[in-house]
Order: structure tokens, then sequence, then C-alpha cells
């Protein structure tokens, strides 16, 4: 079988992987609780199994950003160049993230997912903010090797950045360490290869404990929260993401969506951006032909502050509990959120349950009750893979885009 035909194969196994998981999960879970042997040997080998998927996936984060960052960068030459992308960039990020959460707040005043609940609660105070400074101070790093061991990814992004540059002006001896991180970032991106072999099984695994936790006895009061933000993550990919491949990048919806399928059905069941992050780059660059420059600086970014799922999760939520405390919202205050998410959301860690911790964020901002954090917290997971799948998704359109403006010939 040749290249192509072996990575159709692993698509669908992946897509199987996760129909069947969801199939069984939701056929074994009513019945956990009474069957020892479901409960003793079935849950728990599949939480190992899931586990170990996301551990190699973590295990490929460090080394392959740094690596390949520190190549694209060397090999993008132009200092000048790379200050550009990077604005573009973050344009890019902040304006998809704004929209993200304007749909939010329109389908929470549309669908009015918390009405009727009638919820009593203390109003709830806002919380300091991090001074911006201090933020902006913490992207340095004093100490480059525990950046890296505690992953952290902005950190270890300028780390890369600035030895990339460095390489360039460092003449013949630059030269050969640029080589050997490209060297070393291609082992990388095989190794994620290998690992990538496991998603069909990991993939099973992972959505089939969390349909079997989350029964739709337990989903249904929840039906039109849940059902807002499914609709806002899809409207949002329909629209927008597509909206920007065609304008800007010339090339069909489906290609895109088939492109960065692997990276969206991992992210779906991780509920994790940066465990994802092997994937999302191995797609991006195999399937929709993005340069190792372009792909090593935006995803790593994007999989650490870009957030529109998690943006828009915020403002149907933040409606929500409005919605259901019988606290009305001006729209004043919604704009407000606009500007809080947006920021709750460049601070949102890539890990599973972020988005609902500095949901309290958004909710004190405009005086509403912390309590309905609470109310979410049950069904988080459900929301979580939504928001992480458009998370995912909207680096990878604004990484296309930024290659596109930067002169690269996407795949067909
Ligand atoms: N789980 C999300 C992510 O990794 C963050 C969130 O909880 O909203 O992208």
């Amino acid at each position: 079988m040749n290249a192509e035909g072996k990575k159709m194969s692993l698509l669908v196994k992946i897509t199987i992987g996760f129909v069947l998981g969801i199939v069984f999960g939701f056929l074994v879970g009513p019945k956990v609780a009474q069957t020892p042997a479901l409960n003793d040997y079935v849950i728990p080998f599949l939480d190992f199994v899931g586990k170990i998927f996301l551990t190699l996936l973590k295990m490929l984060i460090v080394p392959l950003v740094f690596a390949s960052l520190v190549s694209g960068a060397a090999s993008v030459g132009d200092p000048k160049k790379l200050g550009r992308i990077g604005v573009k960039t973050l344009v890019l990020y902040l304006l998809t993230t704004a929209v993200a959460i304007v749909v939010g707040l329109a389908l929470g005043n549309l669908i009015q997912p918390g009405v009727g609940m009638n919820i009593e609660g203390a109003v709830g105070t806002a919380k300091e903010a991090e001074p911006i400074l201090k933020v902006l101070l913490d992207i340095f790093p004093s100490n480059p090797v525990d950046s890296m061991v505690k992953a952290n990814m902005l950190q270890i992004i300028v780390f890369a950045l600035f030895v990339g540059v460095a390489c360039i002006y460092a003449g013949d001896k630059g030269k050969r360490v640029a080589g050997f991180f490209d060297a070393f970032a291609e082992v990388m991106y095989s190794m994620t290869h290998i690992v990538m072999r496991l998603a069909p099984y990991g993939v099973f695994a992972l959505i089939a404990i969390t349909a079997a936790k989350y029964g739709l006895a337990i989903l249904a009061p929840f039906a039109k929260v849940i059902g807002a933000v499914y609709l806002g993550c899809f409207l949002h990919a329909l629209v927008v993401y597509s909206g920007l491949i065609v304008a800007f990048c010339k090339r069909s919806p489906l290609w895109y969506f088939k492109g960065i399928r692997e990276a969206a059905i991992t992210a779906f069941v991780t509920r994790s951006s940066s465990g994802t992050l092997p994937i999302t780059i191995a797609n991006v660059r195999d399937n929709l032909g993005v340069s190792e420059g372009v792909c090593s600086f935006v995803l790593p970014l994007g999989a650490t502050i870009n957030m529109d799922g998690t943006a828009l999760y915020q403002g149907v939520c933040a409606l929500f509990v409005a919605q259901a405390f019988g606290i009305p919202l001006t729209l004043g205050a919604q704009a407000h959120i606009v500007l809080t998410a947006t920021l709750a959301s460049i601070g949102t860690a890539g890990v599973p349950g972020a988005g609902l911790i500095m949901l309290t964020m958004v909710l004190t901002s405009v005086g509403l009750p912390i309590e309905g954090v609470a109310l979410i917290a049950g069904i988080d997971a459900v929301l979580d893979a939504a928001r992480t799948c458009i998370n995912v998704t909207g680096d990878t359109a604004v990484c296309a885009v930024v290659a596109v403006t930067e002169g690269e010939t996407l795949k067909v």
C-alpha cells in the first residue's frame, strides 16, 4: 500500500474508533455500576489505554515544538519576516476569538438556555485579574531548561525563536546547529506518526469513557446549553474557518476539514489543545502543505493562547447563568463579556477543564454568581470536547491563512 493509502486508512480507523467508542460508551454506561466486570476491568482498561495515548502525545510536545521552531525560525532567515508572521498571527487569533464570543452571545440570547431553571444565588464579586505587565514578563524564560521541564509553551517559543534567529547570525556554526535541529525535528515528526498509529485505540478508549460517564439522563436537563455550544462551534467552523480558507487559501472547506480531521477528533476526545499539538502540526504540514517555518510558530502559539471554542462557550455560559439565576444582562455587560472572555480565553491553558476555571473570571467581571460554575461543572467535559475541537481547528485555519499570505502554496 502506498503512503497516501496508509494515511487514508488511519483516518478511517480513527473515525471508526470514535463512532464505535460513542456507541459502546452509551450502551455500557448505564450498566457500569451494577456490573463488576465492567466497573473493575473494562473501564479501568479503557482508562489505561487512553492515558497511554495521551502521555505519548505529551511526550512529543516539548522536543517537537522546540526543535521544529528553532529550525523553522532559522530557515525563515529574516527576523523581520518572523515579526511580520507574529503580528499577522496575533491579529487573526484575536479577531477570530472576538467573533467566536459574539456567536456565543448571539446563540445565548436566541436559544435562552438558562430560562426556566430559576435558581437562587448570591451575586459574585469581581476578582482581580493578573496585571498585564506581569503576564508579559512571564513569557521571558530566566532558565529555559526549567521552562521545558514545566512545558511552559510561551517561554519555550520565545527561547526557540532566539536560538533560531541567533543561528542565522552565527555563520557556519549557526548553520550546523540549525541543521541539527532540522534533523531532530524530522525525527520527532516521524515519532509523531508512530504515536498516531495508536490513535484509533486511544480515541476509542477516551470517547467510550466519556460517553459511559455522561449518559443521556445526565445530559437531558442541559440539552439547551449543550445544543447552543455545539451549534455555535459548528457555525463558527462552517462560516468563519471555511470563509477564511475559501477567501485566502482558495481551497474548498472539504479539502481543509479532511486535512485536519485527525487533529479535530483527537482534540475532541482528549480535550486538550496542547496534547493534540503534535497531531495538529503533522496534519497541517503533511495534509495542508504549510511550511515548517510557519507551522512551528503559529500552531504552538495557538495551542497556548488561541481558544475560540472556549471564548464561544464562555459567551453562551455567561448568558446561561444569568438566565438561570434570573439576572438580566444589559448590552453593555455583554460587550464587556467580549473583552473579558477574549482575555480569559488567552489565559486558558490548553488542558482539560481549564476553560471552566476561567469562566469564574468572566462571570464575576459582570457581577454574575460564581455558583453558576458549579451548575456547568457537571457537564463540562461534554462542552470541553466541542470547544477544544474548535480551539484546535481555529489554530489550523489561521496557520493556513498566514502561510498563504506569506506566499506559500498549499497542497491541492
Ligand atoms: N480544554 C481546552 C483546550 O485544551 C481548554 C478549555 O478548557 O477551554 O483547548
